[in-house]
């Protein structure tokens, strides 16, 4: 809800309510052609034939105090992943990669070893799960600038026979750089470099915030089900966690669920230059509406983008109302006051292009201006032609006398929204 410091006339005090819609959102199943049947097994079935390994549940990561968090969801910022192949040593401490600083271990791992190939055919595989989003994977130690390192080594502090393939900081919205992660795996262990690139993807995931889901087909799927998952655009339950419910909500309303792709793309942005701005319209009501006084209606937004939509704001006129950040874009409207309305919605993606929609004007207890020329003084909804000017419309003159003449639509802002409720429209879950 919203609340204006502005005095406001009482009369112009509504109240808009926004009921949940009843939209489900999710991604159908993988393509059955790529879908490998492992991703359909029990634990037990998949134990039978090698997998079913897990990667650990991540643990909070504990703010440095000589470091400030960066708490705040930022603009999406390009990326550095080290990933280490060689022997090394890291010490207790607040994570830092830099210093060789652990939040959960202090020993010495093995190198990965095998060939340069085999640490090649891993680095290609984790370049092509991360390729949409702008993050860089190196081999090498950057010399300098902020940057995630995972150990990758067949060191296994939980236990050769543990099944544990790797575990990792789990840091919401990224608020501490320079996280140290995890993955368990060396040259000719048996896993191969796509298993592996899972591993180092979830583990580095975890240290961005991204939590574990319930789905073979995710790279955040603790179990190794097999078969060569990726970030799914979709909305996956979580499992073992919800600590970073704020972050997920940005793009699953419920906040128990996950889009690991929309997470990343909010974090890194896209690793192609997104120039293309959404395209966005109001479908429901139509332009020229007319509504009792108090009526109940609902606003629904269509957007799309080649990438991801950040936000969907609604303006009444100029007047900006509410923003709406996850799908099903749209309010629903109860007790609506009388006036005319001037709706547009302004579309923005991650990249911060931007499309406003058309006017669509929607008269509450108040007769539509006839069009210029029609003597008829009781066109009701008809009056208006359809691109508002064609038949001379008349939406936009002052209204004839002895109606209600359209309102100021700052004061109607804050009549609408200073004490009244608008919520957005809610994914029930
Ligand atoms: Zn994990």
């Amino acid at each position: 809800m919203l609340r204006s410091t502005a005095p406001c006339s009482l009369a112009l005090v509504a109240a808009l309510a926004l009921f949940p819609a009843a939209e489900a959102s999710a991604d159908g199943p993988s393509d059955p052609a790529e879908r490998p049947a492992t991703w359909d097994m029990s634990i037990d079935e998949l134990k039978a034939v090698g997998l079913g390994q897990t990667r650990a549940a991540p643990i909070p990561v504990q703010p440095s105090p000589d470091k400030q968090a960066d708490v705040e969801p930022k603009a999406a910022k390009h990326g550095v992943v080290f990933v280490n192949f060689d022997a090394i040593t890291v010490t207790m401490g607040f994570d830092d990669s830099k210093t060789n600083v652990s939040s959960i271990f202090g020993q010495e791992f093995a190198a990965f070893g095998g060939a340069e190939s085999d640490r090649a055919a891993v680095m290609e595989a984790v370049r092509s799960d991360w390729a949409p989003y702008d993050i860089l994977f190196v081999d090498e130690r950057p010399a300098a600038g902020d940057y995630t390192m995972n150990i990758t080594s067949p060191t296994n502090p939980f236990g050769a026979g543990s099944g544990v393939l790797g575990i990792a900081p789990l840091d919401c919205n990224d608020a501490m750089a320079n996280n140290i992660t995890y993955a368990f795996h060396g040259a000719g262990d048996g896993f191969g470099p796509i298993t592996a690139a899972t591993t180092i993807g979830q583990e580095v995931a975890h240290s961005f915030g991204l939590e574990h889901v319930d789905d073979p087909t995710d790279i955040m799927n603790p179990v190794n089900s097999g078969g060569d998952p990726t970030f799914k655009d979709a909305c996956l339950p979580i499992v073992q966690g919800g600590t970073c419910g704020p972050q997920h909500m940005l793009h699953c309303a419920d906040g128990t669920s996950q889009n690991s792709h929309k997470e990343l793309l909010e974090i890194f942005g896209s690793s192609i230059p997104d120039t293309q701005a959404p395209v966005v319209a109001i479908t429901a009501p139509s332009d020229g509406d007319t509504y009792e006084v108090g009526a109940e209606f609902r606003i629904d937004v269509t957007v799309t983008d080649d990438n991801a939509v950040a936000s969907v704001q609604l303006f009444d006129g100029d007047a900006a109302l509410q923003v709406d950040t996850s799908e099903p874009y749209g309010w629903e409207v109860v007790d609506i006051p009388e006036g005319v309305y001037e709706f547009t919605v302004k579309a923005s993606d991650p990249a911060g292009n931007e499309t406003v929609s058309d006017v669509v004007t929607v008269y509450v207890g108040v007769e539509p201006p006839p069009p210029v020329g029609d003597t008829d003084t009781d066109s009701g909804t008809g009056g208006l032609d359809e691109d508002g000017d064609g038949g001379g419309c008349g939406c936009r003159q002052p209204s004839p006398p002895g109606q209600p003449g359209p309102r100021g639509w700052g004061a109607l802002a804050v009549g609408l929204f200073g004490l009244g409720a608008l919520r957005r429209r809610r994914r029930t879950a």
